[in-house]
């Protein structure tokens, strides 16, 4: 191993020594998969939450256990519709979520393959953003793609190819675990199951979050634009300031951070006034003759239409750095972010029951640095392939899930821990400065406009120098600082006060998760429920199905 690989890496992945057989290679956690003698039951699991961490666990064990694991999966958001199931309309208050989400190299390449195939379809995502330690070029660059597009593959994939059992409809804590062996957690970072089980699991603390004894939570407006510009050319774009962040798939988010004082202007007004819409429930609101509606609550989004609004012009303005003009925003929507620090994420809750939280229920991240939807499908890995090693057709044992658990911490550490020096964003001097202050305080002040300018065309130029040979061509100075150009002065002097992306403080080690699937396994289309299991003879090539994780996370976290 590189000393490359162990700065960019907290899990090594193990070198199978030339000649060595894989038997042996992979023995320590992730051991070789014995038949279950015959007449015991299979693996029973139930995940509550279908959304893409849901999901994604769910392909992923029955890929690496075939039949040797039976698995259920509940959501809320689904309904039946002949023999399928299908997503909730939005008639019936299911908003599908458009958002564009980053997954990591490290991450899109370790799902299964034929997720990889199905998901990375020609048009459905795109390559914006550069090389890094989480996207190494062996791995591949990082890939944008939509939330939506992710849940609609996998929701067809756990039908058609896995054979998992799918139940629409609220997961009910059970009064008792008989017939149950795992419950998997995974709806969502206000985790009513987490919430339900809290004896078990704890309650998260927002202490370590908070600023003089107060959670910090920002409000954060998702501006869907259709694109105008290469992908690509937008990064520097974005990473020169942090009001603005440009997520693109041939048009995209854009997602504007906001003071307190602009977030109290996300109000929508219906026929007898105020109405709870999008600020309570997250609507999306849409472009109808010059000003963006609520269909749902038939309800005006309020600075669409005001003309004093503080908020809207610069709702435009930041459409238009990035290229788009008020005809190209598609809808508009918000999202509140804040942490919690989780005290376990494994937890026994009955005499052969063990309970895991995974994705947001386990993790709720501040997604400017990305990594929400990454740091969950790594959760959701680490559990499937430590199952996948640790069943043996009995009950498991506490023991089972030391490694798993300690991953689980190592990912609440480095993920919140970046998350959080984001929110704070300290100065030069290490002292933090968040965001609503710096927006504030460039508001105050004249500001020369050649020396802004200058300021923020130096970052630009920064980072293209830094991207070279990451990505692609980017276009020429010339084309930035017409950009520049464009930004009214007050915008200018905001974009200078919030600084560039911190990116050195927030770089550094990953959490990597390397998961191997059985290259000729295959599961015969499948109806719900899971078929019977006999005999059970592993179709899964075991040697080839490895986590090479978690049993090299001490040697190299004790250096
Ligand atoms: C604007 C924005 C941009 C983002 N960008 C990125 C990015 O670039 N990269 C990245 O990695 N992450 C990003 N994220 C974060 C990412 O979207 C989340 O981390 C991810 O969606 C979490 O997935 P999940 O399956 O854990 O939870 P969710 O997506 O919240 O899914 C939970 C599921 O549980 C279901 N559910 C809830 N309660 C119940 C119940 N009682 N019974 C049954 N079902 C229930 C829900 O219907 C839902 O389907 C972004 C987030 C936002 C808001």
């Amino acid at each position: 191993m590189s000393n490359a690989d162990v700065r960019t890496t907290f899990i090594r992945m193990p070198e199978r020594p030339a000649g060595a057989p894989a038997g042996e290679w992979a023995t320590g956690l992730f051991k070789k998969l014995e038949p279950l003698p015959s007449g015991r039951k299979p693996l029973r699991v139930v995940v509550a939450g279908g959304g893409p961490v849901g999901l994604s666990f769910a392909c992923a064990l029955r890929a690496m256990m075939g039949d040797q694991v039976e698995v259920r999966v509940h959501d809320r958001r689904w309904r039946r519709r002949g023999s399928r199931v299908v997503w909730l309309g939005e008639a019936e208050g299911n908003f599908r979520r458009e958002q564009v989400v980053t997954l990591q190299g490290n991450v899109w390449s370790t799902l299964p393959h034929l997720v990889q195939e199905r998901l990375f379809a020609e048009g459905r995502f795109g390559e914006m953003w550069p090389l890094g330690p989480d996207s190494p070029a062996e791995r591949g660059r990082p890939r944008n793609i939509r939330i939506r597009w992710i849940e609609d593959c996998l929701l067809d994939m756990a039908q058609d190819v896995y054979g998992i059992e799918l139940v629409p409809g609220r997961f009910e804590v059970p009064a008792t675990w008989g017939g149950t062996d795992i419950l998997v957690v995974a709806d969502g970072a206000n985790s009513p199951t987490r919430e339900a089980l809290r004896e078990h699991f704890g309650t998260p603390d927002r202490d370590f979050y908070s600023v003089d004894g107060e959670q910090l939570v920002e409000t954060v407006l998702g501006i869907r634009v259709k694109g105008v510009f290469p992908d690509e050319h937008t990064v520097p774009l974005t990473v020169c300031q942090n009001r603005y962040l440009f997520n693109s798939l041939g048009g995209g988010f854009i997602n504007m951070r906001l003071t307190a004082e602009e977030a109290s202007e996300v109000v929508a007004i219906g026929e007898d006034g105020p109405v709870e819409c999008i600020a309570k429930f997250r609507c999306t609101v849409l472009p109808r003759g010059g000003r963006f509606v609520c269909d749902r609550h038939r309800a005006i989004f309020k600075p669409s239409v005001d003309r004093l609004s503080f908020l809207w012009p610069r709702v435009l303005e930041g459409a238009r750095f990035f290229g788009a003009g008020p005809q190209d925003v598609l809808g508009i929507t918000v999202f509140r972010l804040g942490m919690t620090q989780n005290a376990r994420f494994t937890a026994q809750l009955g005499p052969e029951a063990f309970g895991f939280l995974v994705g947001d229920a386990a993790n709720s991240l501040h997604f400017w640095p990305g990594r929400g939807l990454n740091t969950g499908v790594k959760s959701a890995l680490s559990l499937a392939g430590t199952l996948r090693s640790r069943w043996r057709g009995r009950p498991f044992r506490a023991a089972d899930f030391s490694g798993h658990e300690g991953l689980m911490q190592q990912l609440q550490y480095r993920e919140k821990s970046r998350a959080w020096t984001t929110m704070l964003m300290p100065d030069e001097d290490g002292v933090p400065r968040g965001i609503e202050a710096r927006l504030r305080d460039g508001l105050r002040g004249s500001g020369d406009r050649a020396a802004l300018t200058a300021v923020l065309w130096e970052r630009v130029r920064a980072v293209k120098a830094r991207l070279a040979g990451r990505m692609g061509a980017l276009p020429p100075d010339e084309w930035y600082l017409r950009r520049i150009a464009g930004l009214h002065l007050k915008t200018l002097r905001q974009l200078v006060e919030t600084g560039p992306w911190i990116t050195r403080e927030i770089g550094g080690d990953e959490v990597a998760v390397e998961v191997d699937f059985p290259e000729s396994y295959t599961l015969g289309p499948a109806s719900s429920p899971v078929p019977a299991l006999p005999p059970l003879v592993p179709r899964v090539d075991s040697e080839q199905t490895v986590l090479r994780s978690v049993r090299d996370v001490l040697p190299v976290a004790n250096r």
